[in-house]
């Protein structure tokens, strides 16, 4: 098994359509795969009937823990479900609110138009990273690092806060949409461990019952860190490549470290929501949990 439960597409700040993905995890023999585009989630083709992929509905929804940016990803979320899309169109609408704050103080720099740029593209929710291709398309920088550094992040020209909803209520769309909710890429975050503890508490209580171990460039003993922490708050384990763009070579589709033997153990592959979504390969249950 190789599970992919983690990546973009150009529905929201991925280069790649939905097709391109699934045809690259084919290639790259991943077993299973969520796409998990920023606040959009669409039904995949599962009437394509792959014999070798087993495809997930997903979604990574930005959301506030305190005054903390995290993001967490639903895996096998119901896209038709009223709630969830209620929750993924205020953040669409807050997305495109922000970048007209953005267009506006950019036109007020001197370079117009970054709105209708982006609202031509085939993204549903718009990013940062839009963005940042918009000021290098426009020579207004040298590349998407400069772009980030110097207008979008904090401290940058362009910043513009994001109102992201509440981790509950993430959590909750999640849920009522059938789906189980994943802290995304734990290591990422800029908090120290007591910090992590306590995000770890809010997420558990608030439904949370994943949290992603394994990631491109994840250090190793991040790695077994992250196993302990899902010991302690009683979580299942994912893994995922975050793939954008198959021009950044840092990472691919399928292209994480795997699990040991012991942290497989507590794979999220186990969950009673993969057991009755997967008849390909039916896993044992996992007794500790
Ligand atoms: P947003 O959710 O609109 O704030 O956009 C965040 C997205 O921008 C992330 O999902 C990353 O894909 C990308 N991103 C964030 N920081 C950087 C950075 N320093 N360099 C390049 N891409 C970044
Ligand atoms: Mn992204
Ligand atoms: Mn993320
Ligand atoms: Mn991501």
């Amino acid at each position: 098994m190789k599970a992919d439960l983690h990546c973009h597409t150009h529905l929201s700040d991925g280069q790649h359509t939905p097709a391109f993905v699934i045809e690259r995890a084919r290639a790259n023999l991943v077993t299973h795969l969520a796409i998990t585009d920023h606040d959009v989630s669409q039904a995949l083709p599962q009437a394509m009937g792959y014999q070798d992929l087993k495809l997930i509905n997903g979604v990574e929804i930005s959301c506030l823990w305190e005054a903390f940016e995290i993001h967490i990803v639903g895996l096998f979320v119901d896209p038709t479900n009223t709630h969830l899309q209620t929750l993924l169109s205020t953040q669409q609408v807050r997305r495109r609110e922000r970048v007209a704050q953005i267009d506006a103080k950019l036109t007020a720099l001197g370079t117009a138009g970054l709105l209708p740029n982006l609202l031509a593209k085939p993204a549903v929710a718009l990013t940062r990273s839009h963005v940042a291709d918009f000021l290098v398309a426009n020579n207004v920088c040298k590349n998407r690092q400069k772009a980030f550094k110097t207008y979008l992040n904090r401290s940058g020209k362009l910043f513009v806060a994001a109102q992201w909803c509440d981790h509950t209520e993430a959590t909750r769309a999640i849920k009522a949409a059938g789906g189980i909710p994943v802290l995304a890429h734990p290591g990422r975050y800029a908090m120290n461990k007591t910090k992590l503890n306590r995000l770890l508490e809010c997420f558990t209580a608030a439904g949370g019952e994943g949290l992603e171990a394994s990631y491109p460039n994840i250090a190793p003993d991040m790695n077994q860190y992250l196993m302990r922490l899902a010991v302690e708050h009683g979580l299942y384990l994912s893994t995922g490549s975050d793939f954008h763009d198959a021009a950044a070579h840092w990472t691919d589709v399928g292209k994480f470290p795997t699990l040991d033997r012991a942290a497989a153990q507590r794979g999220i592959w186990h969950h009673p929501t993969w057991e009755q979504h997967d008849n390909t390969q039916p896993p044992a249950r996992l007794k500790t949990l």
